[in-house]
Order: C-alpha cells, then structure tokens, then sequence
C-alpha cells in the first residue's frame, strides 16, 4: 500500500480530471476492454451535496493520519443520510483494512444486506483492485472520489473495473472532488514518514 500509494507523492501526479489529456469515445477502438485504461470524464455529474460528504471523508482521513495510518476516508450515503464512516485502518487490521472496505461492511451491517444499489461512495482517494472490485460486488450506484492514483487506481488510472464493459454492473463515477486537499494530506503524511 505504501509502495502503491507513492503515485500521490509527487505533485506532478495528482491530477484532476478536467486536467485529463485522454479522453474515452464510446465506440472508438479505445473501448475494446483490453485497450489501455482510460480516465472517463464525468464533467457534469458533480452534484451539491458532494462537496459536504468529501469534507467528512477527509476528516475521516485526517483522524487516520493520526492514528498512523494512510490517511483515507471514506463515507457511504444512502438516500441522503450517512450510513457508514470509515478510515483506512492497516496498521491493525492488515492489508485488507482499506477505508472503503471498511466502510462497505458497516453498510451493510446497517442495511442488512450487501447490495448496496442505492448508496453513494465518497472516498478521498481512487479505490484500488480490491475496493474497486468490492463496489462491484455490492452494486453500488455511485462512486464519488477526490484524488487520482497513478500506482494503484483502478477507477481509470490503471484500469476501470468500475466501469469495465464485461462486468455486469457498473457505477456512475465521479472524480475530481476536493482532490488537491486529500492529495496535500497523503503527500504531508509521507513526507513526515521519510
Ligand atoms: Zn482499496
């Protein structure tokens, strides 16, 4: 993680997405799944509400960086309410303790169920392979995410298994909310790490 996180270190790597030189044509050859990843552009899907529940994700993120760990939050709403928190949570509970998997185990304990067809995602930081197949999994409607990942991001930067075209679900995406602020607390936490 700390290696796979070292893509948000550099400045010249975080990168919001109206910043994006690629951009993906449905129907072009690009969109052949064994094509390189593309990061979709979601220009008009940033909605009012997003701004707020970023802010707790990051101060989710604020609250691991405390503790030790990687700073990254993460809040699940459904229909308008706050449903789960969490923060990454590695130090002590290993490598699977992602803050998003974290926070989709509580919704679920919440819920009663593990599909989540109705919840939104916030999460300061691209989900990697295993979040971002988790999501799938749970069939969550929305991912709403701050800063891209270069080394591990599986919503465009690496690949898209969000919205991958051969699974059989895919979540609206939103990128790009608050980026440059969860990209200063990773960078401040590994820097004070060295
Ligand atoms: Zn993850």
């Amino acid at each position: 993680m700390r290696t796979s996180l070292s893509g948000v270190l550099s400045a010249n790597h975080i990168r919001l997405e109206h910043s994006v030189a690629r951009i993906y044509y449905p129907g072009s050859p690009r969109s052949r799944c064994t094509d390189p990843p593309a990061r979709l552009p979601s220009p008009h899907s940033m909605r009012p509400e997003d701004v707020e529940h970023m802010r707790e994700a990051i101060g989710l993120a604020e609250a691991a960086a405390a503790e030790g760990d990687v700073p990254v939050g993460a809040v699940i709403v459904c229909d308008g309410t706050v449903i789960a928190r969490a923060a990454n949570a590695m130090r002590s509970g290993g490598a699977i303790a992602h803050a998003e998997m974290r926070a989709l185990a509580a919704a679920s304990a919440t819920l009663g169920t593990g599909r989540l067809e109705r919840a939104t995602l916030y999460v300061t930081l691209e989900p990697c392979a295993m979040c971002a197949g988790a999501i799938v999994l749970a069939r969550l409607r929305r991912v709403v995410f701050a800063a891209w990942d270069d080394k591990a991001g599986m919503a465009g930067s690496i690949e898209d298994l969000l919205r991958h075209p051969r699974l059989n679900h895919r979540a609206e995406v939103t990128a790009g909310v608050l980026a440059e602020e969860s990209a200063v607390l990773l960078r401040a936490f590994f820097r004070d790490r060295r």
